[in-house]
């Protein structure tokens, strides 16, 4: 599949902004990981798509090596105000909707790609971890799970990370 009809899968299910992923600076970086052990989500440890079930920083990078090409995807929304969380909520639902999806169809036509999401799986209500993932084959890390500095990504691609005042924007990758 090419860069540019991913680009135009994306635009197929609605993603505010998609653009082509510079592979060649993807940085695995502790520190982001770190932030992770933080557990200010309160889900590390506690998800396969979370350290540390999604798997050690070091072969996360392996995997993502060998991936020539890459996207990223967004959804942004437009605040009434800097509490809307009405709108945060909304926009982080969107962003899942279009990733799941779009994850789907990438993997119809590349079946060994590598999505990266937006936060913790929530396919399930509860996640079985540490008991086996119920759908291996569909659950993914996160982006920062994997180390990546998402603002840093984009600029480094010259894709967008922020849209103005008042948006929120929700950044999720696939690599092929
Ligand atoms: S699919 Fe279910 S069990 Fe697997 S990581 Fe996602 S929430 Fe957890």
């Amino acid at each position: 599949m090419t860069v540019q009809e991913a680009i135009a899968l994306a635009g197929e299910l609605g993603f505010t902004h998609a653009h082509e992923l510079n592979t060649g600076k993807l940085e695995f970086l502790q520190e982001v990981r770190k932030m992770c052990e933080e557990n200010r989500c309160g889900k590390y440890g506690r998800s396969w798509s979370c350290p540390p079930g999604c798997g050690t920083l070091e072969e996360l990078e392996k995997k993502a090596g060998k991936y020539a090409r890459g996207i990223i995807v967004q959804s942004t929304g437009q605040m009434e105000d800097d509490f809307d969380v009405e709108t945060m909520q909304e926009t982080e639902r969107l962003q899942k909707e279009r990733f799941f999806a779009f994850a789907e169809r990438m993997r119809e036509r590349e079946p060994d790609c590598f999505p990266m999401a937006a936060g913790s799986c929530t396919l399930c209500e509860s996640c079985a971890y540490p008991n086996p993932c119920r759908f291996p084959e569909k659950q993914m890390p996160s982006m920062e799970a994997c180390g990546l500095f998402v603002s840093k990504i984009c600029e480094d691609s010259g894709a967008g990370y922020y849209y103005g005042p008042q948006t929120i924007t929700f950044t999720c990758c696939v690599l092929w």
